[in-house]
């Protein structure tokens, strides 16, 4: 396992996870648009007990929202630069990190893209993410 560390914009929140490969992918669903203020999230997923908070917990606040599949997700972002940080999907027990949180910057491909009817016809994304995220129904 390697060990992956990251934070908030202001370094006040600050992480550690453990996994062997990172893998990302990208969301374009109106509500990770909205938790992102951005085009789509771009997040890869641990298991809640490979994930821990190292520092700044008392700043981390959580919001409730619901996915398209009914789901409600718990947003965690940072109370004092505002940075989105990770989520936490009701229905598994893993953790959702934004992959720009890492301290290492990393080209890290998405593996699937999904809700890719809302992603601009101008991003040019690879082809194997977009096929994958096709054959999962989005
Ligand atoms: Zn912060
Ligand atoms: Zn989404």
């Amino acid at each position: 396992m390697n060990t992956y560390r990251g934070g908030c914009a202001c370094g006040a929140v600050r992480y550690e996870c453990y996994k062997d490969e990172l893998k990302a992918a990208v969301c374009a669903c109106e509500d990770c648009r909205n938790a992102s203020g951005s085009l789509f999230g771009y997040a890869f997923g641990v298991q809640s007990d490979d994930f821990k908070i190292v520092q700044g917990s008392d700043l981390l606040k959580p919001y409730e929202t619901r996915a398209d599949s009914g789901n409600s997700v718990q947003r965690f972002f940072c109370s004092n630069c505002g940075s989105p940080v990770y989520a936490k999907p009701g229905a598994y027990p893993i953790v959702s990190i934004r992959v720009v949180t890492l301290d290492e910057k990393m080209d890290l491909e998405p593996v699937f893209a999904i809700y890719q009817k809302n992603i601009p016809h101008w991003l040019g994304l690879p082809t194997r993410c977009i096929e994958k995220g096709k054959e999962m129904g989005g």
